[in-house]
């Protein structure tokens, strides 16, 4: 069991772990959409984070909430983007996190069983959206637009960012796939 301070300590391992210019360039990002440094000296941004108990939103697919779909009018165009997305992240196994660059979000069963190694995983992916919305200085949907890029093009791009990053996916895929049951993914 991780509570939410416990989480953060994992993102911060992890956030330090990246590249200094990756480093910069989302901390610019956090900057511009109003997240604020930390005041006990360490100057770091603190980012919105999450430990969700169940699925953020319960009109969709049970296994994932697209932060990214764009924006909706309807309860069915909620439930169609949700299904379109449960298509592309079949393929993920399941989601575990979720971001549109500025607030971030954590399965809770991901966030209590998971090992340092894979959480650090799941978090590395999220920061990897974040770094490609930061490289249009727009959090999501609209770095999507920006971006021009489909839902599937954008996972595809972030899994390779987080692995140039030492954060394979591959990994972090067979542990979900091994404990699928456990995790309710
Ligand atoms: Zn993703």
């Amino acid at each position: 069991m991780r509570n939410e301070a416990q989480l953060r300590d994992v993102f911060n391992s992890t956030f330090d772990a990246l590249p200094p210019d990756v480093r910069s360039r989302i901390e610019d990002l956090w900057h511009r959409n109003g997240v604020s440094r930390e005041d006990n000296g360490s100057g770091r941004f603190i980012p919105p984070i999450f430990r969700e108990p169940t699925i953020l939103n319960r009109t969709l697919h049970p296994r994932q909430v697209p932060p990214w779909v764009g924006p909706t009018s309807s309860a069915s165009q909620i439930i169609n983007a949700g299904q379109h997305a449960a298509e592309v992240f079949e393929r993920s196994r399941g989601i575990c996190g979720q971001t549109d660059g500025i607030v971030f979000r954590f399965k809770a069963s991901v966030v209590d069983q998971a090992p340092d190694e894979m959480l650090k995983i799941v978090i590395a992916h999220e920061l990897a959206h974040t770094y490609r919305a930061a490289e249009v200085g727009l959090p999501f949907p609209e770095a999507a637009l920006a971006l021009g890029t489909s839902e599937d093009e954008e996972e595809q791009a972030a899994i390779a960012l987080q692995a140039e990053w030492g954060f394979e996916q591959g990994p972090l895929l067979q542990w979900l796939q091994a404990n699928e049951a456990a995790l309710g993914i």
